[in-house]
């Protein structure tokens, strides 16, 4: 770990001692200075992909973002939307919004789309330049979400992410029920090594979230953790806005679960996971997403919240067979072997075809592809 960093770490552990999970992810992944996104060399090698820390589904077929194409392709088709805002949030190196670009400018030339891109790091801001030059639409970025809403000029607006909200910083409360008290994991400093370590909360520092989660207790274990993250809430509202005041839909393709429980933080360096400590900096942290808090606040909202595919089941449904058999029939074996490589990993069981979901909620009247309530 960089001299820099620790000192800076140490600096806000300051005087309480600690930081709780969320403030020291912020620091780690998003310090302007010295978080993991703003840092990666582009000459030392690449933060998404098989060279990077981490390979996207994207980044390992175009078959994935085509397919993501055609499906916004047919929510344009099925609604008459004509002149679009497509937002992406947390576009990597531009692969994924590369990929339906082109089957939405080759499919329908007449429709007119507006570029929204999320983007925290000025790194990668300049890959998805770079990727995005070819296309004739105007691109737009943005580093606070809560901007966006003044650029969209009331037209539908549809929102895609992968791989986005899993890697928002979140917190890990512990509920002990037998004592029924909750601690919060906290994060401390001791003799230059960091550490877990949790605090007890009084009863006003519990978030209510946890006190609803917990007031059924009978199924929970006694020392259940729960993953809870403020920040995704308010995203995930502000979408919901965006929506209800524009028309339109978001999909979500994130790796998660329909519950909050348990401890998912993971540490992955170099492609492979690794100790929490090991490489703070340079490792991308990300954990579940909890689409039940998700789906709390989407029919808070007022809009319909479709049920959960599979990654597998949405690409089969959206037709990857007949694209994949289309695509071999212009290939070499060489790439015909590659893409049935991708293939296979974007929808094995054992690889990302289960673990990974794919989510859509939209406005009431808006007629959605493929998802069922
Ligand atoms: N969607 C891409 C990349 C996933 S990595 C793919 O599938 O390959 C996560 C992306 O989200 C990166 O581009 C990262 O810089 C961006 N990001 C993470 N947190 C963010 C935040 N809070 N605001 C804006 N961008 C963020």
């Amino acid at each position: 770990m960089q001299r820099n960093l620790f000192n800076y770490l140490k600096k806000k552990i300051g005087k309480d001692k600690y930081l709780d999970l969320e403030k020291f992810l912020n620091v780690i992944l998003y310090d302007k200075k010295y978080g993991f996104y703003n840092t990666i060399d582009k000459t030392n090698g690449e933060l998404i992909g098989n060279k990077g820390h981490f390979i996207t589904g994207p980044e390992i077929s175009q078959l994935f973002g085509e397919l993501i194409g055609v499906w916004v392709l047919e929510l344009c088709k099925n609604n008459k939307f004509k002149n679009i805002n497509l937002i992406e949030l947390g576009p990597g190196k531009g692969t994924l919004m590369s990929d339906v670009l082109r089957v939405l400018s080759r499919q329908n030339k007449s429709l007119k789309i507006t570029i929204h891109l999320l983007e925290f790091s000025d790194k990668l801001k300049s890959f998805q330049t770079e990727t995005l030059k070819k296309f004739n639409f105007s691109v737009l970025w943005y580093k606070d979400i809560f901007k966006l809403k003044y650029k969209l000029n009331n037209n539908p607006t549809i929102i895609i992410s992968n791989e986005f909200f899993d890697c928002l910083p979140i917190n890990q409360f512990k509920f002990y029920k037998s004592k029924n008290i909750f601690t919060k994991v906290i994060i401390k400093l001791n003799e230059n090594k960091f550490s877990f370590d949790e605090k007890l909360l009084k009863d006003q520092e519990v978030p209510i979230i946890c006190k609803n989660l917990t007031k059924n207790p009978d199924n929970l274990k006694d020392e259940t953790i729960i993953e809870y993250s403020g920040l995704i809430s308010s995203y995930v509202d502000e979408i919901c806005k965006i929506i209800l005041n524009n028309n339109g839909a978001n999909l979500i393709i994130d790796y998660g679960k329909e519950n909050p429980f348990g401890s998912t933080i993971q540490s992955v360096y170099k492609n492979q996971k690794s100790n929490f400590f090991d490489h703070i900096g340079q490792s991308d942290y990300s954990s579940l997403v909890d689409f039940k808090n998700i789906k709390n606040i989407v029919e808070g909202n007022n809009l319909l919240f479709y049920s959960l595919k599979t990654q597998k089941d949405f690409l089969l449904d959206m037709g990857i067979n007949s694209r994949i058999e289309n695509l071999s029939l212009n290939s070499t074996i060489l790439e015909r072997r590659e893409l049935m490589s991708g293939y296979e990993r974007l929808i094995s069981k054992r690889q990302m075809g289960e673990i990974f979901k794919v989510n859509c909620f939209a406005k009431k009247n808006v007629v959605v592809p493929i998802f069922k309530v």
